[in-house]
């Protein structure tokens, strides 16, 4: 099922997207009982499909994008947070920071994980039974803030307002059989920047469940967002960073298509 969160009559629903572009309205709890009643709705606003409880993110996780970078592989996946408050819905912008300057932001197109129950050392064999479904992400990164400004952490950089755009949809588990065999792109204007497969990442999605929730306990409505390939701005030549009139799409095979606008922050 492809689960999206939407606007209608200025109250809050989630719907069952179809294929051939409809959205029925469901009934229940997203981490728990979903009915769908079958009633065609309006959508009169996408959201991003739910508010993450936490954003745990995997740095470095792509063979090429380790080694554009100029990094080693990593030993152990690199976990660094993002700030719920940094979510963005599909289609609003992506702000380009103007008190707190930046002229270095970046795109980095994502396959996001959201949990679906509470857990806590989860084997890489059950790690599917505590994922509710999949959904495309950008982790935003102001390159400058990331590198110099942030104290030694990636927290700053890659927190800032409208920094984390999610959605369209939540497709859940049971539609993807194989997360590790995706095309993951990221086209700015009419030029595709990334253009990969998530069977490039070194740490698959049971590794990253299996090792966040050794350290941690995972809650339902945690997003793992699992890294970005190779073709990242900064590490172009010469390098590419958003700027104000840019439109940012993130494609996944069989997820989706997550397209925002650029704009300057006033
Ligand atoms: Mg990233």
């Amino acid at each position: 099922m492809k689960i999206v969160r939407f606007l209608c009559g200025g109250s809050e629903h989630l719907g069952r997207l179809h294929d051939d572009g409809p959205v029925t309205l469901l009934e229940g709890d997203l981490f728990g009982p979903l009915h769908d009643t079958g009633r065609k709705v309006e959508v009169e606003k996408l959201l991003a499909p739910l508010e993450p409880r936490d954003i745990i993110c995997v740095g470095l996780n792509y063979k090429k994008h380790a080694a554009e970078s100029g990094a080693e592989p990593p030993l152990h996946p690199v976990m660094f947070m993002k700030n719920s408050g940094a979510v963005q819905n599909p289609g609003d912008p992506i702000l380009l920071p103007r008190r707190l300057r930046s002229d270095r932001v970046d795109y980095e197109a994502e396959l996001a994980v959201v949990i679906s129950k509470t857990c806590h050392n989860v084997r890489r064999e059950d790690a599917f039974a505590h994922v509710l479904g999949y959904t495309c992400g950008n982790d935003v990164s102001a390159r400058d803030w990331q590198r110099n400004g942030g104290g030694g952490q990636w927290c700053r950089g890659k927190s800032f307002a409208t920094f984390c755009p999610l959605g369209p949809a939540i497709v859940t588990t049971d539609e993807i059989s194989d997360p590790g065999k995706l095309g993951i792109r990221t086209i700015v204007g009419d030029r595709v920047l990334q253009d990969c497969s998530t069977a490039d990442m070194i740490f698959d999605i049971p590794a990253i469940v299996e090792f966040f929730s050794a350290s941690m306990i995972l809650r339902p409505g945690t997003v793992i967002l699992t890294g970005t390939p190779h073709g990242v701005g900064f590490a172009r030549n010469p390098p590419v960073f958003l700027q104000p009139g840019d439109t940012v799409t993130v494609e996944i095979d069989r997820i989706g298509r997550l397209t925002n606008p650029v704009a300057e922050e006033t």
